[in-house]
């Protein structure tokens, strides 16, 4: 950066995003009294994730009462897993209830993060002018850019190519030959939804998941009354739905043994749904319940059965002209490729634009391994805090729950910052290295090492950089507070005086 760009705007706070974690980072910020911030957001609405992906049969797959903000209960979901659309439309309600509307930047993409020592500020280039901030919170969103592989001839393809996060809704699938190349959490809620429309659906699968019953069902009218005359009743139900779910992490983390009786569950799923031998081989993984993301579904199977599927056990290879090739040699003509292949997680694209006091980016930064402290700070990255950063994930419960603790820190660090009398607040190497430490060290009995499968939680050196080895207790009592014996003050040097 050349330094000479005049300045849009210098405010408190900069947010990147406004998705859950950059909305709730907003919401956070008026409550603590914070007003001189704006958040930067590179599409023209907010919502995230739940704004990109609106693929047919979007959903939560975490109960709404659970995945929702606890300040902001809504008493109207309409289903125990609410799709897209509500999802979506409730946090478009946020950003007017808690008044955020006035500091939304739409078509505002960072492009660029650099932090100037000498003022002690981050400098943001984004695609409407230079802003700069005395803090950055990026709330880029783990899941928000997709990865398509880099494969032969898909350029070549003559027909539609979309991914599940940029649906294309004007190619009408009815009829047509369709390639579904991946079988994550969205591509078994994608299957079901167009199996009936198509003419052909070819599933390319490279491993195959463990899916558990899905217990979706409408909200009554009744249910939803009672949730807002008597709100202590849907805070029960959260607090209920929590407590299933915080009991499970330990089978998760420190016994997968506990686990073979849930993968019964999902092999019972498997066989009461798929009659064919050969087809229930190819869709019953041969590693740990658990290991990879257990998904939800009623639909899927019964999908998967209809005559006009075909499950290749296989990923794809190539792309022949309007042939898909898998690995296994096996080739099928169609008229659209959709991929559901998930995000760039371990490689965020943001760590290459973010750069920090030593001049390096973060991603170079994180070339071996996403490491932060309390997976929020990262040592030579002064006054910036991520809101889902390094091993903040989930397996089985709501992501929201990390971000709001992820918001008392943020909270703290503020005003830690305020009576610091530091211009900046700096990690020392020392605690993030123990801090990570701590973390692979609970790591490494957990099912998502040690259950034999490959996931996209583990990082190209078979590192698990994305989830939290705990409870969502812990985390929060983890992040309560800024510990300031973990950080260095940074102060603005002292400019020498201009000789004449
Ligand atoms: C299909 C799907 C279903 C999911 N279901 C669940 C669920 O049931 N339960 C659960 O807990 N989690 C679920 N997740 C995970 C989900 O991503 C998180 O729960 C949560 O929505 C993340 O919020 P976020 O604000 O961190 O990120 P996002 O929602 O991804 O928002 C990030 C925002 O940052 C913006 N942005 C990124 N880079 C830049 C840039 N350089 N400049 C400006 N803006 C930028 C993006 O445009 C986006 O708006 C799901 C994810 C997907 C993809």
């Amino acid at each position: 950066m050349s330094g000479t760009e005049t300045v849009v705007q210098h405010v408190r706070v900069a947010v990147v995003g406004s998705g859950f974690g950059g909305l709730g980072a907003a919401v956070r910020l008026r409550r603590e009294g914070v007003t001189d911030f704006v958040v930067l957001e590179r599409a023209g609405s907010v919502g995230g994730t739940w704004r990109d992906n609106s693929y047919p049969g979007c959903a939560c797959d975490v109960p709404s009462h659970l995945y929702s903000f606890s300040f902001a209960p809504n008493p109207d979901w309409p289903r125990t897993f609410s799709g897209q659309p509500e999802i979506r439309a409730y946090l478009e309600r946020i950003a007017d209830r808690f008044q955020l509307r006035p500091h939304l930047r739409f078509q505002h993409e960072v492009l660029g993060a650099h932090w100037d020592a000498a003022t002690a500020r981050w400098e943001l280039d984004t695609s409407q002018g230079r802003y700069t901030a005395d803090v950055m919170v990026a709330a880029c969103g783990p899941l928000s850019d997709p990865s398509v592989p880099d494969l032969p001839g898909l350029a070549d393809f003559p027909g539609a190519v979309f991914h599940s996060a940029r649906w294309d809704h004007d190619y009408d699938l009815t009829g047509k030959r369709v390639a579904v190349v991946g079988t994550g959490a969205s591509a078994i809620q994608i299957v079901p939804k167009i199996q009936p429309q198509v003419e052909q659906l070819v599933l390319l699968q490279r491993t195959p998941p463990w899916i558990m019953p899905r217990m979706d069902r409408d909200i009554t009218s009744a249910e939803r009354r009672l949730y807002r005359a008597v709100p202590a009743a849907q805070r029960a139900l959260r607090a209920a739905l929590w407590s299933v779910r915080e009991s499970q992490v330990g089978a998760f983390v420190k016994r997968p043994g506990l686990l073979k009786a849930a993968q019964a569950l999902a092999k019972r799923n498997i066989d009461k749904h798929i009659k064919d031998p050969a087809l229930r081989a190819k869709l019953t993984p041969d590693y740990r319940f658990g290991c990879k993301r257990v998904l939800l579904s009623n639909t899927y199977y019964p999908a998967l059965a209809q005559p006009n599927v075909d499950v290749v056990a296989s990923g794809l290879r190539e792309v022949r002209g309007s042939t898909v090739v898998a690995a296994d040699g096996t080739e099928h003509e169609v008229d659209a490729i959709v991929f559901g292949t998930g995000f760039h997680v371990t490689d965020m694209p943001i760590g290459s634009r973010i750069t920090g006091a030593a001049g390096r980016t973060l991603g170079e930064e994180w070339k071996d391994g996403m490491a932060a402290l309390r997976g929020t700070t990262v040592s030579g990255f002064p006054n910036l805090l991520f809101v889902i950063g390094p091993n903040t994930g989930l397996g089985n419960s709501s992501m929201v729950l990390m971000i709001e603790s992820q918001l008392n820190y943020l909270a703290d660090y503020l005003r830690r910052l305020d009576t610091s009398g530091a211009a900046a607040l700096d990690v020392t190497p020392e605690a993030q290295q123990r801090w990570n430490a701590e973390v692979q060290r609970r790591m490494a009995r957990t099912v998502w090492n040690t259950g034999g499968c490959r996931s996209w939680y583990l990082d190209g050196n078979g590192n698990n950089t994305v989830l939290w080895p705990g409870t969502t207790a812990h985390f929060r009592r983890e992040t309560r507070s800024v510990d300031l014996a973990e950080y260095q003050l940074v102060r603005i040097p002292a400019t020498t005086p201009a000789t004449v």
